[in-house]
């Protein structure tokens, strides 16, 4: 349930409004919109009645919410979500991109990476210090090494830092070099680590779980925003379908799907969606037609040398001729790279 309030409405009134939801059992929750505040009632609402809340002063009107998620639907909030870190801005005009190897490696490497990403104007770096893998006798990360040298990253060249946290333990040390933290598909309905992660305040990237559908993906997105934390990037990653040419299929049919039923941003990944690094250009460029927010990208100074993913990993010079490509195609969406 929704209660819109008058644009200018009084604190008094808002209050007002607030405890009567706590009368009535429930929980307020408010959203900022552009010009007014509208305050959404999470709990049992079945029982209650539109009234109880309509009669109150400076209530424009009274919605109920009939999806299952609540606050990321667009009936709560009609607005696109545009977040800003730090003057990079996800979710509005600008593409969003974000780009690295898939794991944290040794401190040569990622500074090398890293700095040749910067000199190619990408301002967010991704690596995993924390692995999720399929075996348990793969390489499992750096873990806190790791996270030092991405702090190294961030120091020497101002990069934002987006990696991966596996479980709450580690959400602290993670959550001190993180800028973005992401929680992966493997994770995507870890509910105590998605309420944990959210409790940080931190923006958060979430990945699409491998057989989850869209809704599992907006409800998940939901455990994070019951946290007061609106600050969420949804990204497609490709699930599992019984095509076995490809690592995953990258369901670009989501992001306008998310679009028509969330203000959240999305981006996709396309390095991980299809798995295979000289068709990663082609997926990139189809998602950034399909209304994606930006792209994260797994991207290597020597991918034949990287310690995993390097069969999807992009090298400089595809990764270059790829931002050539979606500095042009991205005006016919209404979209701009500014990188
Ligand atoms: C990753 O981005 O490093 C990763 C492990 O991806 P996913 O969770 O989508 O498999
Ligand atoms: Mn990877």
């Amino acid at each position: 349930m929704l209660v819109v309030m008058n644009p200018n409405a009084p604190k008094e009134h808002i209050e007002r409004v607030r405890e009567k939801i706590l009368k009535l059992d429930c929980k307020p929750h408010e959203i900022f919109g552009k010009d007014n505040i509208a305050i959404a009632v999470l709990g049992n609402t079945k029982d209650i009645d539109k009234e109880d809340l309509s009669i109150l002063p400076s209530v424009q009107h009274v919605l109920r919410v009939s999806k299952k998620y609540k606050l990321v639907s667009r009936m709560m909030k009609n607005e696109d979500t545009v977040l800003d870190l730090n003057g990079t801005t996800i979710g509005g005009k600008d593409l969003f991109i974000v780009a690295g190897p898939c794991s944290v490696e040794e401190r040569e490497s990622v500074l090398e990476t890293a700095g040749q990403l910067n000199e190619l104007g990408v301002k967010f770096f991704r690596a995993g210090a924390y692995k999720p893998r399929s075996s348990p006798y793969a390489f499992q990360g750096l873990k806190l090494k790791g996270l030092q040298y991405l702090d190294d990253v961030k120091k020497e060249f101002g990069m934002q830092i987006v990696t991966e946290v596996l479980n709450p333990r580690t959400i602290n040390e993670v959550a001190e070099v993180a800028d973005i933290l992401q929680i992966g598909a493997r994770n995507m309905q870890n509910f105590t680590l998605l309420e944990e992660a959210g409790a940080t305040g931190k923006p958060i990237l979430l990945k699409r779980g491998m057989s989850a559908t869209v809704e599992d993906l907006l409800l998940s997105a939901e455990y994070i925003a019951a946290q007061n934390n609106s600050k969420i990037i949804l990204c497609e990653r490709g699930i599992r379908t019984f095509e076995k040419a490809t690592r995953n299929t990258l369901d670009l049919n989501a992001i306008p799907v998310v679009k028509k039923h969330s203000h959240l941003p999305i981006v996709v990944d396309p390095s991980h969606g299809i798995g295979i690094a000289d068709k990663v250009p082609a997926m990139a460029l189809a998602s950034v037609a399909a209304g994606a927010d930006g792209l994260m990208l797994e991207v290597h100074h020597s991918p034949e040398d990287a310690w995993s993913d390097g069969f999807q990993t992009l090298n400089m010079a595809d990764f270059k001729s790829l931002l050539d490509k979606v500095k042009q195609l991205a005006p016919i969406v209404g979209k701009e790279l500014t990188i």
